[in-house]
């Protein structure tokens, strides 16, 4: 269990991990305070997708850009796969990319974002590039190898070597509410092992092994162990279906 910063900007909080607490290393993970959203987005809500007014979500993004000090931000229409996009130094604008689940770069002056309702956010930062990497982890990423994919991913761009690389999860669907009652159907084999109880699974350690398998080492792992269904300041799609999505970011300064 890592113990999470809470950091205070204006009206919004984000968490931050004290593996990533670095020098032109901002990220955050953002609760749902401190936008403009109204009810049911209350009040942070970064996603274009879910019936809120896109006026209200254009500016969460820009307190969220302010708050990390940057102009640009990237994200994507996050569709449960296993696609990953690398963003190039010409990317000058806002982006929101259709189609993937994951984004990598070595590009300065970029953020990030993954957005949530309990998947996880998984950040990496390879401090020999430098580079960094963040990657969108529902179940469905996770069958997929979403994890293993981008950790590869940012080796054939970057030469990033897995051992150097420093990997957080952040607060997502925890193993005391991620029931699956079809995971026979759902979930393959190897994930049976990570049930706590029957029926509830360990999504946490489960890519704790994946990037384990990867070749990350232990100590460069840090889990959140927040589970956002049992935490009110963290939007979730389990425990409200009609709600807004959260934001995990990175950027090199
Ligand atoms: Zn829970």
């Amino acid at each position: 269990m890592t113990t999470l910063q809470r950091l205070s900007f204006q009206a919004t909080e984000r968490l931050l991990f004290p593996s990533l607490v670095l020098p032109g290393l901002p990220h955050g993970i953002f609760t749902r305070h401190g936008g403009v959203s109204r009810a049911p987005f209350t009040s942070l809500n970064v996603s274009l997708h879910v019936g809120d007014n896109p006026e209200k979500v254009r500016t969460n993004r820009a307190i969220i850009k302010n708050a990390l000090g940057s102009n640009t931000l990237v994200s994507c229409h996050q569709v449960h796969g296993d696609a990953i996009l690398q963003v190039k130094a010409s990317q000058a604008a806002d982006l929101e990319a259709d189609g993937y689940d994951a984004l990598i770069t070595d590009t300065p002056g970029i953020l990030l974002m993954i957005q949530q309702a309990d998947c996880q956010a998984v950040l990496l930062y390879d401090p020999a590039g430098p580079a960094i990497g963040a990657a969108h982890v529902g179940w469905r990423g996770s069958v997929a190898g979403i994890l293993p994919k981008t950790v590869v991913a940012m080796r054939a761009a970057f030469g990033t070597r897995p051992q150097d690389l420093i990997a957080v999860v952040s607060p997502s669907l925890g193993p005391c509410c991620a029931e699956f009652r079809h995971f026979e159907e759902e979930l393959p084999s190897a994930f049976h092992a990570f049930q706590g109880r029957p029926g509830y699974f360990d999504f946490w350690a489960i890519s704790r092994d994946q990037l384990q398998t990867s070749g990350l080492s232990p100590r460069n792992i840090a889990l959140a162990s927040l589970c956002t269904r049992c935490s009110p300041e963290f939007y979730s799609y389990r425990r409200n279906h009609h709600t807004g999505r959260f934001a995990s970011v990175i950027g090199l300064a």
